[in-house]
């Protein structure tokens, strides 16, 4: 089966704010395992339902599987909710839908949140570090908000206009084939 499709920013379906899931459907689940081959595919360590044009608040994690060794080990977390942070960490952030960019975002450096897992159980994540910051990361992609917003507006605008240019091109390219 393709691969589910991941949206690039500009596109504004990224900035819809997603709706709780209320019950645990097989639909769900079938997301789920859709966005975990997105993520591991691309690859990546974090997606959320949104970039995969599914407006629901799941999102799944795996920080470490891309470490030489490691083992696939994702999180997949329904209606992540943070309930407290502390400290403050800075890391150069990339995301799946905003292609050729990075930068360096400030957020929490620890979290707590509160989720439920694939089968409706409750559960409790504490995190740090690099996987503080990337829960943080999709869960705002559940608010439709980009790691872009998070940055100096002057760097914003200048990723804005080379991705412009970047779509402009691509276009071109497409009608001359
Ligand atoms: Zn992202």
């Amino acid at each position: 089966m393709a691969l589910r499709d991941v949206l690039k920013f500009p596109d504004e379906r990224l900035r819809r704010v997603s709706q709780p899931i209320e019950e645990i459907t097989d639909e769900v689940r079938e997301l789920a395992r859709d966005m975990l081959e997105v993520m591991y595919d691309e690859p990546g360590i974090g997606l959320a339902a949104p970039q995969v044009d599914a407006p629901v608040r799941l999102i799944v994690v795996d920080t470490e599987w891309t470490e030489e060794e490691a083992e696939r080990n994702p999180l997949v977390l329904v209606n992540p909710e943070l309930v407290d942070t502390s400290g403050k960490i800075t890391w150069t952030e990339g995301c799946l839908s905003v292609p050729d960019f990075e930068a360096e975002v400030e957020r929490a450096e620890r979290v707590r949140l509160h989720a439920e897992d694939l089968d409706g159980k409750e559960v409790e994540i504490e995190a740090e570090g690099l996987q503080a910051v990337c829960l943080q990361h999709e869960i705002d992609h559940l608010d439709g908000v980009l790691f872009i917003d998070r940055i100096s507006r002057l760097k914003r605008n200048r990723y804005t206009e080379r991705r412009k240019k970047q779509i402009r091109r691509e276009r071109e390219e497409a009608e001359e084939a």
